[in-house]
């Protein structure tokens, strides 16, 4: 067959094919093209979803008249020179695709003013690249960029264009998530000639906050945890919802790296990693984080869209995220913020939860002498209820903070109501507990934290117990014989494929001996990294814990009750029980005075 060069149109739609798969797509392009060309205002109109109309405005640097034809060809680009270029872009843009290919498939008009020149130069492309014919015209400096009928020209793939509403949600969407990446450039949208959106620029605390409630609605704030971090050249900043905030799909997560929006594997999977303690099955957490790092050390060549990104050290990055994410999700406990650990070299995360409303409370409250209900906790009496010797975080450590003066921000139990949930009585108002889901989370990290520093005790068994297994099984029993150790588990092996069970962990030492054998052979036989055998073993020390905690029903005295609340104020992830349930909530003063309509 003979070998023929293809026409600059077809070779523009094929191009096309990988970036532009619907409105939304040149939307991302053509916002992008505006933030690299130092725009401080986008101005958006939509007609039918994008699929008639798509108008991009912006007041932004503009293209000289001579250079618009090169701004319509292939691989001319303003953003880049060079090999060394390519490998630390700063731009949104460098691969010089965009107008070209988006003219390939639809009918665009480009209209550009630079500052200080008589008027604006408009030019209309078909993807060609041959004759461009100009205009003049009088908009003011910047860029416009038009887009009318899209694949007006490939019916096959306007076939695959999703009804108007379906595709303007999806635009809708995009711009949400673009507008999140630059709180110094203002957007407004409109839709069929309706403003939808109209949000100013602005980097000061109100307009972040607004921008963001327009994106995430307001709860998210008031469920949120800040975070600004930074550690050998990497920063981490934004907010993360609390886990008890968190959504049955993965629709509010956003992730920028360098201010580019991406959605990476290996971000996501630090991010579950982080979380995968404290949120319940099956939920999603709501994330707004930027990485910033040196633009060499990223490479954002690796995707037509730019939508993924190469790490050229993805441990170290995967390692600094989840970490870091990690160290501020265990902050969020009662009083939190005082006892966060830093494990590297860096600032403690900055908590702030403005609303009363939410599970958490940021800061300690401050110094009240009068609280009626002013108890003397017995930690003893607590330490005798969870039945749990050994060492492991003393609540006394956080009492010993509780000076007379001052009301820890769980405050002091005043009842327990049907045996299941603690009432107390803080500063700011009105705090319930679950007291089983309470316990079980503080359980559940004395037992982790007993774990890791080979600390489970075991009782051994009255009689040894012979368990019959294959070869391959006895096998891997003897290799990781000491981890079970650890666990309190004692197991030998006695014969090819026999082995005696001689003690268990003493939290559990009632347990059928045989089916636990066998069930954390079933997950070693299954299991091949680490992180998952640390994941199974935090799952077994969480279903102990859970065996182990305060029934729901047993009535705990008054004394026992705060004691439990000290105990939470000191244990990392204590908003959360094992299972991602939420422990507590506070009821402000406030929130009671306005449910019984008090001053109104
Ligand atoms: P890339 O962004 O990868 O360079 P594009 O096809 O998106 O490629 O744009 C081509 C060139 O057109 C850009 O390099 C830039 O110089 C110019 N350009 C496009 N849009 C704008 C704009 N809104 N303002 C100023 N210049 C623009
Ligand atoms: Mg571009």
């Amino acid at each position: 067959m003979q070998i023929r060069k293809l026409p600059p149109q077809l070779v523009n739609q094929i191009a096309a094919g990988e970036v532009i798969e619907r409105p939304a797509s040149i939307v991302k392009e053509l916002v992008e093209n505006s933030f690299d060309a130092s725009a401080s205002q986008i101005n958006i109109d939509i007609e039918q979803g994008g699929i008639s109309l798509i108008r991009v405005r912006d007041n932004g640097c503009g293209i000289d008249k001579d250079d618009l034809p090169l701004a319509l060809s292939r691989h001319a680009t303003s953003k880049i020179t060079s090999l060394c270029d390519l490998e630390s872009v700063t731009s949104m843009g460098f691969r010089g695709e965009a107008l070209p290919s988006i003219s390939a498939v639809a009918k665009l008009t480009l209209i550009s003013r630079v500052l200080n020149s008589e008027c604006a130069w408009r030019v209309v492309a078909d993807g060609n690249e041959s004759e461009f014919s100009f205009s003049p015209d009088s908009l003011p400096a910047g860029t416009t960029v038009e887009v009318r009928d899209l694949f007006y020209n490939i019916p096959a793939r306007r076939k695959f264009l999703r009804t108007e509403r379906t595709e303007f949600s999806h635009l809708e969407n995009l711009v949400k998530r673009m507008a999140l990446s630059r709180f110094d450039v203002g957007f407004s949208m409109a839709h069929n000639q309706r403003q939808i959106i109209d949000s100013k620029a602005g980097i000061a605390d109100e307009n972040e906050s607004k921008r963001i409630e327009w994106v995430c609605g307001s709860p998210f704030l008031q469920n949120a945890i800040r975070i600004d971090d930074e550690a050998s050249g990497l920063k981490l900043f934004g907010w993360v919802g609390a886990p008890t905030f968190s959504r049955s799909q993965g629709d509010m997560q956003y992730f920028y790296v360098n201010r580019r929006l991406v959605k990476d594997k290996l971000i996501s999977h630090a991010v579950r990693q982080a979380y995968q303690d404290v949120l319940f099955h099956g939920r999603h957490p709501v994330f707004i984080l930027f990485l910033e790092l040196d633009a060499c050390l990223v490479d954002v060549n690796a995707h037509p869209a730019k939508l993924e990104v190469r790490f050229r050290d993805s441990r170290s990055i995967h390692g600094f995220l989840s970490k870091t994410l990690q160290k501020v999700l265990r902050s969020a406990r009662p009083g939190g913020q005082s006892i966060v650990e830093t494990d590297h070299n860096s600032a403690p995360p900055h908590q702030e939860m403005p609303s009363a409303s939410t599970a958490y409370q940021p800061t300690r409250p401050a110094t009240q002498p009068s609280l009626p209900l002013r108890l003397k906790e017995q930690i003893e009496s607590y330490e005798l209820l969870s039945k749990e010797p050994g060492p492991g975080s003393s609540p006394k450590g956080s009492n010993q903070n509780t000076t007379q003066d001052e009301i820890p921000p769980l405050g002091y139990a005043i009842a327990h109501l049907h045996n299941i949930y603690i009432l107390a009585e803080s500063e700011r108002g009105l705090i319930l507990v679950d007291a089983h889901a309470a316990h079980e989370r503080i359980t559940y990290e004395k037992l982790k934290r007993q774990f890791a520093q080979g600390e489970v005790p075991s009782q051994p068994l009255l009689l040894p117990l012979r368990i019959q297994v294959s070869s391959v099984e006895a096998q891997i029993v003897d290799d990781v014989r000491d981890q079970l150790l650890n666990l309190g588990l004692e197991i030998d092996r006695s014969g090819v494929d026999t082995l005696v069970l001689r003690a268990v962990p003493a939290q559990i030492a009632g347990v059928d001996g045989e089916r636990l054998v066998r069930d954390v052979l079933a997950d070693l036989k299954a299991i091949g990294s680490s992180s998952h055998i640390e994941e199974k073993i935090n799952e077994m020390l969480s279903s102990v814990a859970c065996h182990g905690s305060i029934r729901a029903h047993r009535a705990l005295s008054q004394s026992e009750m705060n004691a439990l609340l000290r105990e939470m104020e000191a244990t990392q992830n204590s908003g959360q029980c094992n299972h991602g349930r939420p422990t507590w909530v506070e009821l402000s003063a406030k929130e009671l005075d306005a449910f019984f309509m008090r001053g109104q």
